[in-house]
């Protein structure tokens, strides 16, 4: 059965307890658009406000350590953000790879943790600039998302009949996130199509098209229904777009 487009805001480190206002707004609006599926991956410290009040919205953490405690100074555990609310989290994302020094091995490590704490996981990929004009794209994505997932069924799956229900993939090309730059349609269905090969490749014929592929970056109201109707993708994954309600239902809408 095909699943609902899956619109999901990641705010960053933005957000107060002020911005609560606008979580509940996007929390009305969609329960008035239930053929998408929002979600919404504040800062941890409102995780569990955002939880408390939310009746139809998904909420989810946007990053987790990969151990279950311990002397970790400023980390969070995949079980203390399910224990704020969190049902999912976003790993791999370029700016924690980026300014984290996150490897594909930590991302790894982290969608095991997330797994087995019960969390589902949004796992981002995606290529620098110079990958892409060097025509290295497509290769670097692909073993970039093979090093990231977790190479055991049973830990994607964790009591699930189907991956699909644990995984979900992000692709973000790096020069698109936070430039108003997005990839063209071609570009995004070439990717979307080879990463739907590799997850059939890796998680079988009835599994591996199940997985909904995410596009992110600069994802915004007016670009959001030519992006959404590209082959293959699942939904968005949206960072500025999404700090207001307008904006991110806009995107929704266009779904
Ligand atoms: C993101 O950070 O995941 C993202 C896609 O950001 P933006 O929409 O601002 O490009």
């Amino acid at each position: 059965m095909p699943q609902r487009p899956y619109i999901v805001g990641n705010w960053k480190m933005h957000g107060t307890r002020a911005m609560l206002s606008e979580a509940r707004a996007i929390d009305r609006a969609a329960q008035r658009h239930m053929k998408v599926e929002v979600a919404l991956a504040p800062p941890y410290t409102l995780i569990h406000p955002v939880h408390r009040e939310a009746e139809q919205i998904g909420v989810g953490a946007q990053d987790c350590h990969h151990e279950d405690g311990g002397a970790h100074t400023g980390d969070i555990s995949a079980a203390m953000v399910a224990d704020a609310g969190a049902k999912f989290v976003i790993l791999g994302h370029s700016e924690r790879r980026q300014n984290h020094a996150e490897s594909d091995e930590i991302v790894r490590a982290k969608a095991e943790a997330a797994l087995s704490a019960g969390l589902r996981i949004i796992l981002c990929c995606g290529e620098s600039e110079e990958t892409r004009a060097a025509g290295d794209a497509v290769a670097f994505v692909k073993e970039q998302l093979k090093a990231s997932l977790p190479a055991d069924h049973a830990v994607l799956t964790n009591g699930s009949a189907n991956a699909s229900e644990r995984v979900t993939i992000a692709y973000e090309p790096i020069w698109a996130i936070g430039t108003g730059n997005t990839a063209t349609v071609e570009d995004i269905a070439e990717m979307h199509g080879e990463i739907r090969a590799l997850l059939i490749e890796l998680f079988g014929e009835e599994e591996g098209p199940e997985i909904r592929i995410l596009y992110g970056g600069s994802v915004k109201p007016e670009n959001a229904s030519q992006i959404l109707s590209t082959a293959e993708v699942g939904g968005a994954l949206v960072g500025g777009a999404s700090l207001t309600a307008d904006s991110l239902m806009g995107i929704a809408l266009a779904a």
